[in-house]
């Protein structure tokens, strides 16, 4: 299992969770970001520590099997962030991201 990175990291995107990640899976990073509206958690390499989701000033962060149903779409986001490459993860998200008012 891993944690998911959900909506109230938009428009936040701090990074303090960044930092307290021991095995460096939530990007992007302050150098590789490209604009993202929000970070996601690589469910992959996450060890399901919990120290990303003790440090999030906005309660963004779930272990996946507790993910709110409202927020239940970024369990895929999350995955999608690094299964797919930049375009395809555009085309797929755009829409989500802009209905939510994202900029
Ligand atoms: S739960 Fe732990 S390993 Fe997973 S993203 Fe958070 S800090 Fe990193
Ligand atoms: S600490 Fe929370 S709000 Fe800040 S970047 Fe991480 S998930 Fe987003």
């Amino acid at each position: 299992m891993a944690r998911v990175i959900t909506e109230k990291c938009i428009g936040t995107k701090d990074r303090s969770c960044v930092s307290v990640c021991p095995v460096d899976c939530i990007h992007p990073t302050e150098s590789e970001d490209g604009g993202e509206f929000q970070l996601y958690i690589d469910p992959d390499v996450c060890i399901d520590c919990g120290a990303c989701e003790s440090v999030c000033p906005v309660s963004a962060i779930y272990p996946e099997e507790d993910v709110p149903e409202e927020y239940k779409t970024y369990i895929e986001i999350n995955k999608d962030y690094y299964k797919l490459n930049k375009e395809e993860f555009k085309a797929k998200w755009e829409n989500f991201y802009k209905q939510k008012g994202a900029k």
